[in-house]
């Protein structure tokens, strides 16, 4: 069963053409610059790529590209749903869900969450219905995952009002990641998710941890907004909520500016000042370059501690996952951090943490040892997944 799956940012829409059950991806592509004078967009059709100019680059421009591709491939009347990517759900969803009128405004109350992303995503939807008007559109939230949190895990202590009134609490992000690595590790394992209490690390450009028990998150280092927990390529994560006020003061910064800063000139980039690119910054450390050093270090000493702390939320843990370019490519990072887990009984089986690059997941603990696994993500399939599966169980209440 085809299902297109779309990701709408507000410059760019990433999309991919997927088989449910067997995982075949026929189309993929990125259509980026949206909305300037050079927007294009990069296609693989059946293997081939292809790429086409945009023209003034709206949304409408891409999907059109997008039809007609698909027409050419004789699938575009097959294409029945269509899965879409929205980072905000607030408390309001916790599962996917289908896109009617009422559902696309419950997203919009959402948008002071997250002003970068939510709008990007309403507009991506409003035009992916024009250009599909027969297919079905569902929504698969980056927040949906982590309501199943605890109180005590999701709320700050800060004033009840800014909760009640102003939805001031953790969210949490990656969800759809954090879900699908935590179900391929119990496979793994062989064992039922059911049973796991695992730790899952999400480390690409964006970096958050998660508690999975039983297949539910119980807690995760992200929060308010993608900018709290670890050091990621920009972002700061977690600093003294003082910092803020005492920064604006000192270098008579505005309080966005600050924001910006702690968004996109922090984390791995500010650290090191010279790259947010953690291969980059693996090839400068090994020349001696100190800013380099000094990012990895502040970065896995974090990651150790928030893993950790993730296991703690738990009360025992069967298994650490790694994930994300970082996650899934890096045998120094995981190596330098399973050493500090030591105090959850990890080891490293350093000959499966070498060979784990580039595509290769498994384990890479030594038996006896605390498992610890690298997975590959498919954000792309675990949506068209949850799309399927909520429209199957639709048809079935219908029937
Ligand atoms: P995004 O969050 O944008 O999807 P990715 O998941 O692709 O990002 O992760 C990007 C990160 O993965 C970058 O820091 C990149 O350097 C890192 N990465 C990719 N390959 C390697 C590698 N072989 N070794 C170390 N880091 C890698």
């Amino acid at each position: 069963m085809w299902t297109l799956v779309l990701n709408c940012g507000s410059s760019s829409v990433k999309f991919a053409l997927l088989d449910v059950q067997g995982g075949q991806v026929r189309l993929s592509g990125l259509a980026e610059r949206l909305g300037s004078a050079g927007a294009s967009v990069r296609l693989e059709v059946d293997g081939a790529r292809r790429t086409a100019d945009l023209g003034g680059g709206s949304y409408a421009e891409a999907f059109a590209v997008l039809a007609g591709t698909l027409e050419e491939m004789g699938v575009r009347a097959s294409v029945s749903a269509v899965g879409h990517r929205v980072v905000h759900g607030g408390e309001r969803f916790s599962a996917p869900a289908l896109i009617t009128p009422e559902v696309l405004e419950e997203v919009r109350a959402c948008v002071p969450l997250a002003p970068l992303h939510n709008p990007a995503n309403i507009a991506g939807i409003e035009a992916a219905r024009l250009a599909f008007p027969g297919a079905a559109h569902v929504a698969v939230f980056d927040t949906a995952f982590h309501q199943s949190m605890p109180e005590a895990a999701f709320r700050y202590a800060v004033p009840e009002d800014w909760y009640r009134q102003h939805g001031v609490r953790r969210y949490g992000f990656h969800g759809t990641s954090h879900a699908f690595v935590a179900g391929r590790a119990a496979q793994l394992l062989g064992r039922p998710a059911a049973e796991l209490n695992l730790v899952t690390a999400h480390l690409g450009n964006g970096c958050s941890v998660c508690a999975v028990q039983g297949g539910r998150s119980v807690d995760t280092s992200m929060g308010l907004t993608p900018l709290e927990g670890l050091v990621m390529g920009t972002r700061s994560g977690d600093v003294d909520p003082g910092l803020h006020d005492f920064i604006a003061r000192q270098a008579g910064l505005s309080l966005s500016e600050v924001t910006a800063a702690l968004n996109r000139g922090s984390g791995l980039l500010g650290l090191s000042g010279l790259s947010n690119d953690m291969r980059e910054l693996e090839e400068a450390a090994g020349r001696g370059h100190v800013g380099a050093r000094l990012a990895l270090e502040v970065f896995v000493h974090r990651l150790a501690k928030q893993m950790a702390g993730m296991a703690a939320a738990m009360g025992r843990v069967d298994g650490l996952v790694f994930t994300g370019g970082i996650g899934e490519n890096s045998a120094f990072v995981r190596r330098a951090v399973l050493a500090r887990l030591g105090v959850l009984g990890a080891q490293v089986d350093d000959a499966a943490n070498a060979a784990a690059v580039r595509g290769q997941g498994g384990v890479i603990s030594p038996p006896g040892a605390l498992a610890a696994l690298v997975v590959n993500t498919n954000e792309e399939l675990m949506i068209a997944q949850q799309t399927q599966a909520l429209l199957a169980e639709q048809a079935g209440v219908s029937a």
